[in-house]
C-alpha cells in the first residue's frame, strides 16, 4: 500500500465543467513512493459525453485572432506559475527540479510558438489557367481543421508533449480530447486550469484520465474523432494506428538513438554532451543517446572523459535542487533495465560505468565490448545506458547507424565536411545534429522520425499541417 497525502484531486474536464467521479486513480511520487495526486478513472459514457462537447464546440466559431490570445495567455499564465507546474513534473516523472523548470520554459515557448502560427495558417495559389481550356479560372487552396483531434501522451515529457498536440490543434481550429499517461497527468490537468483561466471556449479541451489500455479503445472506437496523435511506444502507436482505420494517425515513436563521434571531433565537448544527453531524465527520452560509435583512434580519450563527466552525476531525490538524475519512472522498469545490461555483461560486454540497482534508481552505465545485437543497442533501452563501440571507416558506421529498426535523429561530432555530407545523404533519420548528439532539440522545428520511430512530424507549424486538410477552390468565369 501507498502512504497517502493527496495534493492535488482532478475530475475529468469534459464541456468547459470538472466532472467528480467516484472512481479514482492514484499518482505516484516517483521517489517517495507514496500517493500525491488522484484522478478520475473515465468510462464509455465519459468519451460520448466528451466527443458531444467537443463536436458542439467546434459548431461555434473560434477566430484565428481569438485562438492566438487564449495560446499566448495560457504561456503567460505557465510562466507565471513556473515553480507549481515544475514541482509537480518533479514529482510524477522523477524529473529533476532543475529539468522540470526547463520543460515548463519550453512548453511555455511551444505554445506561444502555436499562437504565432495560428496567424500563419494559409494556402497557395495553384495556376491551373496554365492547362489548356483552363485559361478562364483561377484557384488556390484553403486549410480547414479535421475536426475531433484525439490526443494521447507519454509519461517521459507530460507537459512539454501535451503543449504540442493542443497548442498546434487548438491553434489550427480543431476541439481536442487529450488522454495524458496515467503515470503522469497532474501537469496537464493543472495546464488544463490555466486553458480555463485563459477564457478557452467551453468543449474545446476535453481532458479525459485513465488507463491507456481502457480509455484508449474507447477513444479509437468512437468514430466522430476524426484524427489520432500520438506520442509514445511503438506497440500501442501500432495499436491505435490499426483501429484508426482510414482515419489521420500522427505517430511519434522510439528510438535507438546513435552519436557518431569521428577522430577530428572536440573530444571534450563530444564526452560531455553524450553524458548529459545520454541521462537526462534518466535516459528516458526518445532521442537519449544510446548508441555511441567512437573512431578507434580517438576512443581511449573520449572514453575516459565520458566515464570521468557519467561518475560525476548526482543521483537523489529531484526536489533537490543540486540533483542531476532522479529514480525511473517504476522499479519494474528499473528491472528490465537491470535484466538487459545483465545479460549483455553475459555476451561479454563490459560495464565501465554504473552497472547496478538500488530500488526505482538504476545508475547512470556505460557499456563497452558490445555488439549491434544485444538488446541494449538493438532495442530502445529508455533508461540510462549508453553502449559504446569503435569503428574505423565512415561507410562501416553511416551503415550500422542504419541497421536499426528506427529512425528518429542522430548525432555526428566531426568538423570534416565530406563525411557530414555524406552522412546527411545517407543517414535515414527525421534529423540529423552535426557537432551535437541525437539529443538536440528545440520545439519549433520540424521533429519526427522514419520506419518504427513513427510517420507524421510535430513542431507547431508542422502539427498543424497533420491537423488540418488542405481544400482546393477553382472558380471559373
Ligand atoms: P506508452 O506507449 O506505454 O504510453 C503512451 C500513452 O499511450 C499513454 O497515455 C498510455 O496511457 C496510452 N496507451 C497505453 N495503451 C494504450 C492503448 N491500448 N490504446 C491507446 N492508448 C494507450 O509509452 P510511455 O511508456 O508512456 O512512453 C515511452 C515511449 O514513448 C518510448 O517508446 C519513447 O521513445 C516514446 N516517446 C517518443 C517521443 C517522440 O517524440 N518520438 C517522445 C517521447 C516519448
Amino acid at each position: 500500500m501507498y502512504k497517502t497525502e493527496i495534493n492535488y484531486s482532478f475530475g475529468l474536464f469534459i464541456a468547459g465543467e470538472w466532472l467528480e467521479k467516484d472512481k479514482k486513480d492514484l499518482v505516484i511520487n516517483k521517489y517517495t513512493q507514496d500517493a500525491f495526486a488522484e484522478t478520475a478513472t473515465t468510462d464509455e459514457q465519459d468519451v460520448q459525453r466528451a466527443v458531444k462537447s467537443a463536436k458542439e464546440a467546434y459548431s461555434h466559431s473560434f477566430s484565428l485572432y481569438e485562438r492566438y490570445e487564449v495560446l499566448f495567455k495560457v504561456a503567460q499564465l505557465l510562466r507565471d506559475n513556473q515553480e507549481e507546474f515544475a514541482k509537480a513534473i518533479a514529482k510524477e516523472v522523477g524529473k529533476p527540479i532543475t529539468e522540470a523548470r526547463g520543460e515548463v520554459e519550453r512548453s511555455a515557448l511551444t505554445l506561444e510558438n502555436s499562437a504565432e502560427e495560428a496567424k500563419r495558417i494559409h494556402g497557395e495559389e495553384i495556376p491551373v489557367q496554365a492547362a489548356p481550356g483552363s485559361e478562364n479560372r483561377r484557384a488556390f487552396t484553403r486549410r480547414y481543421p479535421v475536426g475531433i483531434v484525439a490526443a494521447i501522451t507519454p509519461f517521459n515529457v507530460p507537459l512539454n508533449l501535451v503543449c504540442h498536440k493542443v497548442g498546434p490543434a487548438l491553434a489550427a481550429g480543431n476541439s481536442v480530447i487529450l488522454k495524458p499517461a496515467e503515470q503522469t497527468p497532474v501537469s496537464s490537468l493543472l495546464l488544463t486550469r490555466l486553458f480555463e483561466e485563459a477564457g478557452l471556449p467551453k468543449g474545446r479541451l476535453n481532458v479525459l484520465t485513465g488507463k491507456g489500455e481502457d480509455v484508449g479503445p474507447l477513444l479509437t472506437s468512437n468514430q466522430e474523432i476524426n484524427m489520432f496523435t500520438f506520442t509514445g511506444s511503438p506497440r500501442v502507436g501500432l495499436l491505435i494506428r490499426e483501429q484508426a482505420g482510414l482515419r489521420n494517425v500522427s505517430l511519434e515513436l522510439g528510438n535507438n538513438s546513435a552519436t557518431i563521434v569521428h577522430n577530428d571531433a572536440d573530444i571534450a565537448q563530444s564526452a560531455k554532451l553524450v553524458a548529459q544527453k545520454s541521462f537526462n531524465n534518466a535516459g528516458q527520452v526518445c532521442i537519449s543517446v544510446q548508441r555511441v560509435y567512437v573512431h578507434e583512434e580517438v576512443y581511449e580519450d573520449f572514453l575516459s572523459k565520458v566515464c570521468e563527466a557519467t561518475e560525476q552525476i548526482k543521483l537523489g531525490d529531484p526536489l533537490n535542487e543540486d540533483t542531476q538524475m532522479g529514480p525511473m519512472i517504476s522499479e519494474e522498469e528499473a528491472v528490465r533495465v537491470e535484466q538487459w545490461v545483465n545479460e549483455a555483461v553475459d555476451a561479454g560486454a563490459k560495464v565501465v560505468a554504473g552497472g547496478a540497482r538500488e530500488g526505482v534508481f538504476y545508475q547512470p552505465t556505460i557499456l563497452t565490448n558490445v555488439n549491434d545485437d544485444m538488446k541494449v543497442c538493438r532495442q530502445e533501452v529508455f533508461g540510462p545506458v549508453v553502449a559504446i563501440d569503435t569503428y574505423s571507416k565512415e561507410d562501416e558506421v553511416i551503415s550500422r547507424v542504419n541497421d536499426s529498426d528506427y529512425g528518429l535523429q542522430a548525432g555526428l561530432f566531426t568538423n570534416n565536411l565530406s563525411f557530414v555530407m555524406k552522412a546527411m545523404d545517407e543517414i535515414h533519420v527525421g534529423g540529423l545534429m552535426v557537432n551535437d548528439t541525437s539529443g538536440y532539440r528545440v520545439d519549433h522545428m520540424p521533429y519526427g522520425g522514419v520506419k518504427k520511430s513513427g510517420t507524421g512530424k510535430e513542431g507547431p507549424r508542422y502539427a498543424i499541417e497533420e491537423m488540418t486538410e488542405e481544400k482546393i477552390i477553382v472558380l471559373n468565369n
